[in-house]
């Protein structure tokens, strides 16, 4: 931590990172203080210290807890005797931020992310296994959606299909469900909504949830009914950056290159203009996270990192196609995570 006299994380997968405890953001206090040098120590609400000692917390941290009559920032002034750098959580509320801000006006504060991204965005074996069975879970919801019928239904009634396909396979919850069906599916985050599926459309399908902690994340775009040329030219090109983009991920590699190359065959195909996001984001604790997969990100690939490849072609008015995976990056190349079949798909 090089200049940092402590990081102060408040509920967030930081917290869940460091110390195991998945606890609820509320407007009292829970902040771990992690010192440069020095035990850390859990300050917790009074009502919060049962569940913080029943959690991982419990074994590996000092846990202190402060009455509700009581200012929870003087208690917190009062663990950091000499602050004068503190990294603080990214998902710290304003209302803390600015309660540490004024309870201890000397300290420089800084994202906590400067100091845990490249330790978070770096994946162990457990972590590694934990993510790919998520990603099973989320192959299995996307096989399970492709034996339905989709015409005639509301795109929210598919979506509501697509959170239980993840519950019965092995997901403890679900995270996002986008499904954008013919014109919608040249909107990326498209709310599911009340529009009725018909045959001839293309329907784009983005789905996660959550397993053992950790996210899953994938995209596979089906027909409704028979294709047209186009749509199987579209779904081709964008087929085909997927993998290009996957055989450039390599320990070693920049993270833009992978995007460099999903761009050049989009762009070569004659969509550039079509393809309106980065190819893809880090996943972990969280859904998205470092390392991002974009242009002006040139930090090498290392091995252990876990990305999203999510190339994409989007006509506005007509439709969309979007493929993605979850990859992990080893120590000479890149594994897929996601095993779902990536070829067009016909759906009824
Ligand atoms: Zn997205
Ligand atoms: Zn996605
Ligand atoms: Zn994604």
């Amino acid at each position: 931590m090089a200049g940092i006299d402590a990081l102060v994380v408040s509920p967030s997968p930081d917290l869940v990172y460091l110390v195991g405890y998945s606890a609820p953001q509320l407007e009292r206090l829970t902040t771990l203080v992690v010192y440069a040098e020095g035990d850390p120590v859990l300050l917790v609400p009074t009502l919060e210290r049962a569940r913080a000692a029943g959690s991982p917390a419990g074994e590996l941290v000092e846990i202190e807890a402060w009455r509700d009559e009581e200012d929870a920032f003087q208690r917190l002034r009062a663990l950091l005797p000499r602050a004068v750098a503190l990294a603080v959580s990214d998902r710290m509320w304003a209302l803390h931020v600015l309660g540490i801000q004024a309870a201890l006006p000397e300290a420089k504060m800084l994202a906590a992310s400067t100091v845990l991204s490249k330790l978070r965005a770096s994946k162990d074996q457990g972590e590694i296994d934990e993510l790919r069975r998520a990603a099973r879970s989320a192959d299995q919801a996307f096989d399970r959606i492709t034996e339905e019928a989709m015409a005639g239904r509301r795109e929210a009634d598919v979506a509501r299909s697509l959170r239980e396909h993840l519950a019965d396979t092995g997901s403890d919850e679900a995270l996002f469900w986008i499904v954008g069906s013919g014109p919608n599916g040249a909107s990326p985050h498209h709310e599911p909504g009340r529009r009725v599926i018909v045959d001839g459309d293309v329907v784009v399908l983005d789905f996660g949830g959550r397993a053992g902690g950790y996210c899953s994340d994938i995209i596979r775009t089906v027909s409704v009914g028979e294709p047209s040329s186009e749509v199987r030219e579209v779904h081709q090109i964008v087929r085909t950056a997927q993998e290009a983009a996957f055989q450039a991920a390599r320990p070693g590699a920049p993270a833009e290159q992978v995007d460099r190359v999903a761009r050049g065959v989009i762009e070569k195909a004659g969509y550039g203009d079509a393809f309106i996001h980065r190819t893809g984001h880090g996943i972990g604790l969280e859904e998205h996270e470092p390392p991002y997969i974009v242009r002006g990100n040139a930090a090498p690939l290392e091995p252990g990192m876990t990305f999203s490849i999510e190339p994409g072609i989007y006509l506005a008015g007509r439709f969309g196609v979007r493929i993605e995976d979850i990859v992990a990056v080893t120590e000479d190349g890149a594994v897929r995570l996601n095993k779902a079949p990536r070829d067009l798909l016909v759906v009824d």
